[in-house]
């Protein structure tokens, strides 16, 4: 039975690709290139979509523990890195398990503002929940956000770009590990039909001065010569 939320047509969907702490703050164990202007960024379109009630589908990676030998680096069960940044969640959610099922509930996405799915692997769509919810809801936009350019982003726009959905990453609100191959991912998923626009052309201009989340220096406006080179003489 075709769920209750592919009927009603909606406008536009945030999907948040893994925007955890392990990928998008300094001492995640995975940190992207430039987080605190993508953090800044990402701050920036969420607090759009919540404004504007826009439906938010969250993808977060999940990897087991295996007794602290798992084959992953990251996003391990249980860790502090494992888990979204603040800002990226909303207080009405839900949240799936990542277990091979396929099972949603008839009314999530009247029920519930964002609806959380777990993955244990780069490509959203080896999931198999995250796969029938993406193939069935209709939308006129799908906009982008999160990390990684080269690797998870990538393969939601693909994905999405293959199921006929109308796609649009929000560029500065995308992190990557590799300038070179982020260049190139976003080249692809142009290529394949997405459409590239920076944040303020979809939520306008941030008038915050810190991002928040992250304890950085640079995330804190302490990075200034001075004070790292009087810290090095210390
Ligand atoms: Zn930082």
């Amino acid at each position: 039975m075709i769920l209750q939320l592919v009927r009603a047509r909606r406008r536009q969907v945030l999907i948040d690709v893994d925007t955890q702490k392990d990928f998008l703050l300094a001492e995640g164990k995975a940190c992207i290139r430039n987080h605190r202007r993508v953090l800044g960024h990402i701050r920036r379109v969420m607090a759009w979509a919540r404004v504007r009630n826009i439906p938010i589908i969250s993808i977060a990676e999940v990897h087991p523990d295996n007794n602290g030998e798992s084959e992953f680096c990251c996003c391990i069960d249980g860790t502090e890195g494992q888990r979204k940044v603040r800002y990226t969640l909303v207080s009405n959610r839900v949240c799936f398990p990542a277990d091979g099922h396929t099972d949603l509930p008839r009314d999530m996405l009247r029920q519930y503002r964002q609806v959380i799915l777990h993955k244990r692997c780069v490509d959203p769509f080896d999931e198999p929940r995250i796969d029938r919810l993406l193939s069935e809801m209709r939308a006129n936009e799908f906009l982008l956000i999160g990390a990684a350019a080269e690797g998870a982003v990538k393969a939601m726009a693909l994905g999405l770009l293959q199921r006929g959905k109308r796609v649009t990453v929000v560029t500065d609100a995308v992190g990557s590990h590799n300038k070179r191959e982020a260049k190139l991912a976003l080249r692809k998923m142009e290529a394949k039909g997405a459409k590239l626009v920076e944040t303020k052309r979809v939520a306008g201009v941030s008038h915050l001065r810190h991002v928040g989340a992250c304890d950085c220096e640079s995330c804190r406006g302490l990075t200034r010569k001075s004070s790292i080179g009087l810290r090095e003489v210390s």
